[in-house]
């Protein structure tokens, strides 16, 4: 059964009657770290694996897909010859968009009830046959894919083919860069980063990725996700204290990455209510949780926010009354009990955080 996905922090949030005290994590909860330094490293580099080009690729086959406007439909080799230069691929940006994230599951009964923010149901055969839509128990329910396309005037003959050749798009823009958007959603549909109960990494060895990661200024680069700025909201508005409480590799660092002192000192930093605690760990080796802390520091902490579904299964263990947030990404399994809020990226900036009058809206 599909999990419900909370669109905002602050709107679920906003109205408790008591101030909040939230304990939240910082990288890819606040701010974009392990995918945006991919993205910069690859989109730098050439020569990839074959497994970062699929990363790349999938990230262009969605942006190409997600410019089909409504009321018309592509082809495979259509999307496949902007990205590959080649129509011979077009096999591939099937398989792409075969594993396009908008699930597509038994229950459901209605054409509204299937959605697809990339509108991957406007991509047909080569041959302009509708094509095939899987449901998630195997079984073939392409007549939800024709309904979907007829309601938006595209219409398809008893064999399934397309009416109006006409309707072909094929007004494609491609930059040949990859879209960070993109790069950022398919990102967290491939198991890239493991988890321990303590701290996570990227799975992938690429040393540029590191070396960006690493930089002094990486954190003024990073983007801000949706969470910062709905965190930011409850923060001005004085609903919420707000400690991030953040892992650090002690093989790397010996009192906690200095840059993430930096930029939490201009960013939340500049509120009261806000703090910064860093604990260290070593990877394999068992030392305190998140759980544990809270538990002995912050026995009031209403809520805890975190994407590491280790830590927030011990911590709702540990701490039985805690309400356990973690952003929505959907290769991500969580608990049963953990809240999922959508992550999106964010256009907020350092400078939002000084500001006294803080827009609401993106
Ligand atoms: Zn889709």
């Amino acid at each position: 059964m599909e999990r419900k996905v909370i669109e905002s922090l602050y709107n679920h949030f906003k109205d408790t009657e008591k101030k909040l005290k939230i304990v939240c994590d910082w990288d890819e909860v606040i701010q974009s770290l392990e995918p945006f330094a991919l993205y910069q490293s690859l989109e730098e580099k050439k020569n990839h694996s074959a497994k970062l080009k699929g990363l790349l690729n999938a990230a262009k086959v969605y942006n190409l897909c997600s410019q089909v406007p409504r009321g018309r439909v592509s082809t495979y080799k259509l999307i496949s010859s902007p990205i590959y230069g080649s129509v011979r691929f077009a096999r591939q940006v099937g398989n792409f968009l075969k594993n396009c994230s908008c699930s597509f599951s038994t229950e459901m009964t209605e054409i509204d009830d299937y959605q697809c923010p990339r509108g991957c149901y406007r991509v047909i055969r080569n041959s302009l046959h509708v094509g095939e839509l899987i449901d998630d128990a195997g079984e073939s329910r392409v007549e939800m894919k024709i309904g979907k396309l007829r309601k938006e005037e595209v219409e398809f003959d008893e064999k399934g083919y397309l009416v109006r050749k006409e309707l072909i798009f094929r007004g494609f823009s491609d930059s040949g860069r990859t879209d960070w958007k993109f790069f950022f959603e398919v990102f967290w549909e491939r198991s890239l980063v493991d988890y321990s109960p303590y701290g996570s990494r990227l799975l992938i060895d690429f040393p540029e990725q590191a070396e960006r990661k690493n930089h002094p200024q990486f954190y003024q680069s990073a983007p801000f996700l949706s969470l910062a700025r709905e965190l930011l909201m409850l923060v001005k508005e004085n609903k919420a204290d707000v400690v991030f409480l953040s892992a650090f590799d002690k093989g790397v660092f010996s009192d906690g990455d200095p840059r993430k002192k930096k930029i939490f000192a201009e960013t939340f930093g500049n509120f009261p209510n806000c703090s910064l605690k860093l604990i260290g760990f070593k990877w394999g080796e068992n030392q305190k949780t998140k759980g544990e802390w809270v538990k002995e520091n912050m026995p009031d902490c209403d809520i805890l926010l975190d994407d590491n579904p280790n830590i927030l299964a011990d911590a709702l263990t540990q701490n039985p009354n805690l309400i356990a947030v973690a952003p929505y990404y959907p290769i991500v399994k969580h608990n049963d009990k953990v809240i999922l809020i959508k992550n999106n990226l964010s256009n907020l900036s350092i400078e939002d955080f000084k500001k006294s009058n803080f827009a609401i809206s993106n």
